[in-house]
């Protein structure tokens, strides 16, 4: 595993914890608006809801689907706060790249299989898009680690570990019994690697998570993710180890947490986004020219002069009145449309020039 391409702080500024958030399942735009309304004033980085949910046994509730995925991003556009969901598929890859949902986890029953995790690490190349990797359900640090070389293997690099636990057949205290010793070695195995706890999951039982929070302070895990969920005796996955956006405040507090007021989104997930938005729009600009060079070719073939003044003129009054509805200045479109076209008349300048050198040669 290329350790050297680990980044810690990439969520949270680095020396804080990173905090995730949010109900186990998306069951309405309402319920997700609401918890997030509550949680966007306790600490929160990283706001979850699960919108595909492998259950264990058929008939279980396996979440809304691509439906849900607008919401989440209502949640980030309302109220500032980055976004994550499980995937477990390519295809729910595909669809949360659509959507610009920030950061994908994988689920527990997913990492046990490395042809999902494969899959959906080649689904990934290319994108870089943070990614947290739970525990496999059995007790195995190598199937664990395994998982996040497959996904660093195709070029993520922003990844964190979600401790949640391990299944374990009969009766215990836990839902997933901790094995604290899992999480612990795979911390000095791979220092730079973000390891967030998951006391819901390990928990199954609301009661237990406070201790459990503590817990995670004390070993100095890098973060958490708690379930909240606005009504939690009504949530339609996993009611019993969910708390009130309160209660999940409250137990933060008591784990000596101190709210800074500064949740939401880090520098680092914002400026990944500017990167991401960035190739986009040089991708367009390459796309443009690459048009722009066949009008030049067409022009020359039928001996139209390359600059056509009031094609410029009203191209330009249509995109400043698009530009303006879109929020941004007069002065800004003219500057940008101004270069682009400069750049697309060089451009069919040359190419006319280089045709007709090619013409002169051939006859
Ligand atoms: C979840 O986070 O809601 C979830 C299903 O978790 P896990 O994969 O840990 O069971
Ligand atoms: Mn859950």
């Amino acid at each position: 595993m290329n350790l050297e391409s680990f980044s810690a702080g990439w969520l949270a500024p680095s020396n804080r914890q990173i905090m995730i958030a949010g109900p186990c399942s998306a069951e309405s735009e309402e319920q997700l608006l609401q918890t997030a309304a509550a949680l966007s004033s306790s600490y929160v980085n990283l706001f979850r809801a699960g919108i595909w949910k492998p259950r264990t046994r058929p008939g279980a509730f396996q979440g809304l689907g691509s439906k849900a995925l607008p919401w989440l991003i209502k949640v980030k556009e309302k109220f500032g706060i980055p976004v994550t969901t499980e995937v477990a598929n390519e295809k729910h890859v595909y669809e949360a790249l659509k959507y610009g949902i920030d950061v994908l986890w994988i689920g527990a029953r997913t990492t046990a299989n490395p042809f999902a995790v494969e899959e959906i690490a080649r689904a990934l190349k290319g994108k870089n898009i943070p990614v947290m990797v739970k525990n496999p359900v059995n007790p195995d640090l190598k199937l664990w680690i395994g998982a996040l070389e497959r996904l660093n293997n195709e070029g993520i690099t922003r990844l964190a570990a979600i401790h949640r636990g391990f299944s374990i057949f009969g009766n215990s205290e836990y839902r997933n019994p901790p094995q604290w010793e899992i999480p612990l070695k795979l911390k000095e195995m791979f220092p730079s690697l973000p390891v967030i706890s998951d006391p819901s999951h390990i928990s199954g039982n609301r009661h237990f998570i406070p201790p459990l929070m503590k817990k995670a302070m004390e070993l100095s895990f890098d973060g958490m993710m708690v379930e909240v969920h606005p009504e939690p005796g009504k949530a339609w996955s996993d009611a019993a180890q969910q708390l009130t956006p309160g209660d999940y405040l409250a137990n933060l507090e008591k784990t000596g947490w101190s709210y800074s007021g500064e949740a939401g989104w880090s520098l680092d997930l914002l400026r990944h986004e500017i990167d991401m938005l960035d190739d986009e729009i040089l991708q367009l600009f390459s796309r443009r020219m690459k048009i722009s060079g066949q009008i030049g070719s067409y022009k020359m073939q039928k001996k139209l002069s390359i600059f056509q003044k009031n094609r410029w003129r009203q191209l330009l009054e249509e995109r400043i009145r698009a530009g303006e509805k879109k929020g941004l200045t007069k002065e800004f479109i003219m500057r940008i449309f101004d270069s682009l076209h400069h750049e697309s008349v060089n451009r069919q300048k040359i190419l006319t020039n280089d045709c007709s050198e090619e013409m002169l040669q051939k006859h």
